[in-house]
């Protein structure tokens, strides 16, 4: 067996570990060490430490009914700023295939305007002059695709 594993696994027994609290603090000390590098301020670094210092001690906190507690606590707290970046991720994602998707339109069909009425018409391209009839106003011209 792993004897430093088994060190470590002993260790943590009843530690409250690392949960969404802890983990959101961890973030905020990072980001914080990084302002701190840019700014060379020391109330960043001293914030900076405290995060660190505070989620180290939750991380080993053997008050585990507390800790989780707070970690409730905290989640309902956040529940609508985690709604908002758990939406955001999506809606990022949708909007880049909505241009590839338009990306690969471009390459199999014309677009082009009707030039009685200017609405946005489409064609499939590499099929040399046709005869388009407008959607909308049912203007009849020769395009070439
Ligand atoms: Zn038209």
């Amino acid at each position: 067996m792993n004897n430093f594993r088994y060190k470590m696994a002993q260790f943590f027994v009843g530690r409250t570990g690392v949960d969404a609290l802890g983990r959101t603090v961890t973030w905020a000390a990072l980001i914080l060490m990084l302002l701190t590098m840019i700014t060379h301020s020391n109330i960043i670094y001293l914030l900076a430490m405290a995060c660190l210092g505070y989620s180290f001690w939750r991380m080993l906190s053997k008050n585990y009914q507390k800790r989780y507690n707070e970690n409730q606590l905290f989640l309902q707290k956040t529940v609508r700023i985690r709604g908002f970046f758990s939406r955001l991720i999506p809606n990022i994602r949708n909007r880049f295939d909505g241009l590839k998707r338009d990306y690969q339109q471009r390459k199999v069909y014309a677009i082009f305007k009707c030039p009685t009425c200017k609405q946005k018409l489409r064609a499939p391209k590499g099929r040399g002059k046709i005869e388009v009839t407008c959607s909308k106003c049912h203007t009849v011209f020769i395009k070439k695709v």
